[in-house]
């Protein structure tokens, strides 16, 4: 059966594990109902099968070793006695496929009486013996079902049909032979032991449809494959099925051959897979290749059916903080109790998604009129508003949702994911915790900057900044100095505050190249100035992300060393704002610069914190009263009054900025405040005008 080996038997080691054949052709297997073989266990009970010449044998499956076996079955097996053919262990190396084979056979003959004609190979020490084996099912005495072998006659078939025989049992491919019926006409050991008995090709597929595709395919084709689940012994698989149409070898009629895989844990791994490719693996939501994927879909099934849906856009407010603040383990408990929330929040139907870091999307389909949309995303509002323990710490985490609506605020996914997130900034610049629906002026707005983003990109290469300068002067008017004020000289709108694009060079990351490029044409200008013979202290701005990063210091040192400037000649102006927090670093960084000589001032001074710790942490030498203050003097002057004598106490040098009356001026000489800079004297000149300026006025000479 399988090898059937011999103890001692030396060729054993090298022959292969597949010690059966069966004949090559398959349809020679037969089932014959036979009436069962009553058999007693003694040897003396087997006595009339003895004499027969046929070689017979009854083999213990259990225990794989053979039972009994008359004469001519000792001589097949080349065995001196039945006692040593008896203690062969015809199991030590039989392959799996045949043990497979015999388990069948036992189940096979316990169901009911059963016959199989076979062609196997045997291997009576180590000998290669093939012939046809008919085999039924022989109860032993003590219960267990063996099976009687009877040798029908010897076939010494050539090498390369016996071969192919014994392949077809081991390949764990599944192969069986349909009538065109769908009526099983053979099947191999592999498919015998996953197919469910008595049931036709038809009914094994889960689905109808595949084994009609199955069939069309055969029709048209001759041949058909398709990955389906079928059902099997093991329950539902998935299989790869390969049928072709043939001929049934023994009778000649029209038949097909199907050959089997079971792909099923490639088929869950590529689910795996594709699980998570569409999916975020944090929450378990779907991320955003499933939104732009099912969403699109989704959305144009709604179109057909004429029903409107809404985008709903949710950033949390302020979670860079948290994240920052608590650390990143925190923060992913945090947008997993978020995902929990919304998941519970919507509506059944409802799609939510992550679209990455803390935004999160849900399309809602709306029955109703705005009504609907607005007291959902009021519920999602609430609901992620409340209160989040983790471990011990609560925070309280708001959100800024954006809409936009289909089909009218957009056709297709993109678009209404565009417009949901210029809604959502629309809700962030409304102080955040707020809902804002997608209006056409958000695009128009959102357009605008787009094209200011771009074109600010390449400002600085094609050269449209410049440098205007305000006159600073003593307070009795004296000119001492100039702030250095950018401005965009944009080809097609004229001049732009830096109110407007400083604040966008920021955001984008230009401000350092544009920063420096400033450092650098105020530096050259207070040294054209100096060898004109006027002493002037220019001051420049500069911004929190040139104090935050790394380049500052290396950028004015090459200032110095290019333009031959006097540090002692450039005031640096910071915000308030960039002082808070007592950063180390920036504290290093001034006092680095204010010991090479230059001088920092606050600008804008009141408009913060005002927080006077900071002054005395930092080497400031001036501040600038911002103009909102300066404005003020004549009608509530208190606060105005407080900052000077905070200065004078603090012995800074005082600027006052936007003077633009007389009467401001005077109030302002009559306490005392060194400096100021306004439209009262001039507004920021371009270089030309302030050198004519300079040529009429009694600015200080360079000693
Ligand atoms: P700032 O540094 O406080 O500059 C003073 C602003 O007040 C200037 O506006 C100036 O034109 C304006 N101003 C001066 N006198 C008067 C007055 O009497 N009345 C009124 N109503 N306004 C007056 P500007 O030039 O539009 O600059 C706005 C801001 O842009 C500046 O405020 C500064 O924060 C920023 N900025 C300007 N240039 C640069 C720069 O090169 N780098 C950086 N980072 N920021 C700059
Ligand atoms: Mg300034
Ligand atoms: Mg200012």
């Amino acid at each position: 059966m399988t090898k059937l080996p011999v103890r001692g038997d030396r060729s054993f080691d090298r022959l292969p594990a597949s010690g059966l054949c069966m004949r090559p052709n398959p349809v020679a297997v037969v089932n014959l109902p036979v009436p069962p073989v009553a058999l007693a266990v003694d040897d003396a009970r087997y006595e009339p099968l003895s004499w027969i010449s046929r070689a017979v044998w009854v083999f213990d499956i259990d225990r794989r070793c053979v039972h009994w076996a008359n004469a001519a079955a000792l001589n097949l097996w080349n065995a001196e006695s039945l006692i040593e053919l008896r203690a062969r262990d015809l199991g030590a190396d039989m392959s799996a496929s045949v043990a497979q084979r015999m388990l069948q056979f036992q189940q096979d003959f316990e169901a009911g009486p059963a016959r199989f004609d076979e062609q196997w190979t045997l291997y009576p020490k180590g000998q290669p013996q093939t012939l046809r084996v008919a085999f039924s099912g022989h109860r032993l005495v003590d219960g267990r079902m063996a099976m009687l072998c009877e040798a029908l006659d010897e076939r010494n078939g050539d090498p390369a049909s016996v071969r192919s025989v014994d392949a077809l049992l081991h390949t764990p491919v599944m192969i069986t032979l349909y009538d065109w019926q769908a009526r099983v006409l053979y099947r191999n050991p592999a498919a015998r032991a996953k197919h469910p008995e008595r049931i036709d090709q038809g009914h094994r597929f889960v689905r109808d449809e595949d084994f009609r595709t199955l069939l069309s395919q055969l029709l048209a084709r001759g041949q058909a494959r398709l990955v389906a689940a079928v059902h099997t012994r093991e329950g539902e698989r998935w299989h790869e099925v390969h049928a072709s149409r043939c001929r049934d070898a023994a009778s000649g009629r029209q038949a097909f051959l199907v050959s089997e895989v079971d792909v099923t844990e490639l088929k869950r791994t590529e689910a795996r897979a594709h699980h998570l490719a569409l999916h975020d693996t944090l929450t378990g939501l779907p991320n955003r290749h499933y939104v732009l994927r099912e969403f699109g879909q989704t959305l144009q099934a709604l179109g057909r059916q004429r029903v409107s849906a809404a985008l709903i856009f949710i950033d949390l407010d302020h979670f860079k903080t948290v994240n920052d603040s608590m650390g990143h383990a925190f923060g992913d408990q945090l947008l997993l109790q978020m995902a929990d929330r919304l998941r519970t929040v919507v509506r059944e139907g409802d799609l939510v998604a992550r679209l990455g870091g803390d935004e999160f999307l849900v399309l809602a389909v709306l029955h109703d009129d705005d009504g609907e949309l607005a007291v959902l995303t009021q519920r999602i509002l609430t609901s992620l508003s409340a209160p989040v323990t983790l471990l011990t710490t609560e925070v309280c985490v708001t959100s800024s949702i954006g809409t936009s609506l289909f089909p009218r605020d957009g056709n297709d996914i993109q678009t209404l994911m565009r417009h949901a997130d210029m809604a959502m900034y629309g809700a962030k610049d409304q102080g955040r915790n707020a809902v804002a629906a997608f209006t056409p002026a958000m695009k128009a707005a959102t357009e605008h900057r787009m094209s200011l983003e771009n074109e600010l990109r390449h400002a600085l290469e094609r050269g449209e900044f410049e440098l205007f300068y305000q006159p600073k002067l003593t307070i009795d008017n004296r000119l001492v100095g100039a702030e250095a004020l950018l401005r965009w000289r944009h080809p097609e709108r004229g001049l732009v505050s830096p109110a407007v694009f400083v604040p966008v060079c920021e955001e984008i990351g230009l401000i350092g190249d544009i920063g420096a490029w400033v450092i650098e044409s105020a530096a050259r200008q207070q040294v054209r100035w100096r060898d004109q013979g006027h002493r002037l202290q220019v001051a420049l701005n500069l911004s929190p992300r040139q104090l935050a990063g790394t380049q500052l210091l290396d950028t004015v040192r090459a200032v110095v060393a290019s333009t031959g400037c006097d540090p002692r000649s450039l005031e640096l102006e910071v915000t308030e704002s960039m002082l808070l927090g007592n950063d180390l670093h920036t504290r290093r960084l001034l006092t680095q610069l204010s010991e090479m000589g230059f001088s920092i001032a606050i600008d804008d001074f009141g408009t913060g914190y005002s927080n006077l710790a900071y002054l005395q942490r930092y080497p400031i030498r001036t501040l600038k009263i911002d103009r909102s203050f300066v404005q003020a003097i004549g009608q509530s002057s208190t606060l105005t009054e407080v900052i000077v004598m905070m200065c004078k106490a603090l012995n800074l040098h005082m600027v006052a900025e936007g003077v633009e009356r007389a009467d401001q001026l005077a109030w302002l000489a009559e306490r005392g405040v060194h400096e100021y800079q306004g439209f009262l004297f001039s507004p920021p000149l371009p270089v030309a005008e302030f050198d004519q300026l300079l040529s009429v006025t009694d600015a200080r000479r360079v000693a």
